[in-house]
């Protein structure tokens, strides 16, 4: 027997479908009863760790592991996170970020794309991904809003992957970047506040005695809520403040990246009127923090954001003056009708 031979590993099961390196050296390893680290020392790579040569395998180290496994570098190198960049790298969880109810069949298994946040169908069986608590989507959004949703998902998840794999081509025009989009997602536009009536659960007077922490509580108001309408609708009202900037993808569950990623699409598509948008919507403050951020973008498409919002609060102003002079013409006292003065009239 020659000496390549020799090294040989007697059993090597070959990766599964997009299966990520990780966690086939586990499954050699445990063939072995071995750990990942001790079969890696038996490779000649003592001291390296399996989530660290995922991220970026030398030639010298894949050469070594394919050599022992009896496969060819390349197919080594096809479990790694090569083709994203070193800018990109943070997103990458150990571990599945998401739930596919047909990769759970195969626990020992995990994928490459589930460890990204944009991930929202599983690549191997394309089912829609659960939360990672196992909670399907529709348990989030209703089925009619995600029909609508999806294919801007899609697009917004399509521009976070070509930014991780450095092809954004967006950004290298002049116009804001990723990084841009998600920072001005996650700035607030207005100061933080307790949950409205709207988003409260129905509570008797009992329960709000004791639930006071949590209806007093001041709650993040970010600009993807303004972007992203469905989301400030549906989703539970302590959830939905994100981390700031590119930390919002790398910590979010998955209807926080679920609703990035349309964010991160409207404002690719209409960056002026969503910009404009947020503006609108924001008191002092927000307005302050959302014009810091917008300082780094180019300034032919602040000067555009100016003159549509000039558009906005204008049409806001002759929309509300006609509504108000009404009101003052109307002769009811609603502080005289029982169903209105109970709910609106101190
Ligand atoms: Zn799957």
């Amino acid at each position: 027997m020659n000496a390549a031979l020799a090294s040989l590993l007697p059993v090597a099961p070959r990766p599964a479908a997009e299966e990520r390196l990780s966690s086939w050296l586990s499954r050699v390893a445990g063939i072995y009863d071995m750990s990942a680290n001790a079969l890696l020392a038996h490779f000649g790579l003592a001291g390296v760790s399996a989530l660290a040569l995922e991220q970026g395998l030398s030639a010298r180290q894949g050469a070594l592991i394919a050599a022992r496994a009896g496969l060819s570098a390349r197919t080594i190198d096809n479990m790694t996170f090569a083709a994203l960049a070193p800018h990109a790298r943070f997103v990458i969880a150990p571990s599945a970020r998401y739930f596919c109810p047909s990769c759970a069949k195969t626990p020992a298994i995990g994928r490459r794309d589930a460890a990204l946040p944009w991930t929202f169908w599983c690549s191997v069986h394309g089912v829609r991904l659960w939360a990672r608590d196992k909670r399907p989507m529709e348990s989030f959004l209703p089925e009619s809003v995600l029909e609508r949703l999806d294919p801007i998902a899609r697009r917004g998840a399509a521009r976070l992957a070509a930014w991780a794999e450095d092809h954004d081509p967006m950004g290298e025009t002049g116009a804001p970047t990723v990084p841009d989009l998600l920072r001005f997602l996650t700035t607030s536009y207005r100061r933080p506040s307790p949950p409205s009536l709207s988003e409260q659960p129905r509570l008797s007077l009992e329960a709000r005695r004791t639930a006071h922490a949590f209806l007093t509580r001041p709650i993040a108001r970010q600009a993807l809520l303004v972007a992203v309408p469905e989301y400030d609708r549906f989703a539970p009202v302590l959830a939905k403040p994100v981390r700031s900037g590119l930390a919002a993808l790398a910590g979010g569950s998955l209807l926080q990246n679920y609703a990035l990623a349309v964010g991160v699409a409207r404002l690719t598509q209409n960056p002026v009127e969503q910009a404009a948008a947020a503006l609108a919507a924001a008191d002092a403050e927000g307005e302050t923090n959302l014009r810091r951020v917008l300082n780094i973008w180019p300034s032919a498409t602040r000067r555009r954001i100016d003159v549509e919002l000039r558009c906005l609060t204008k049409a806001k102003a002759a929309g509300e003056a006609p509504r108000r002079r009404q009101l003052q013409r109307s002769s009811t006292n609603y502080a005289r009708v029982p169903e209105i003065s109970a709910r609106f009239v101190p």
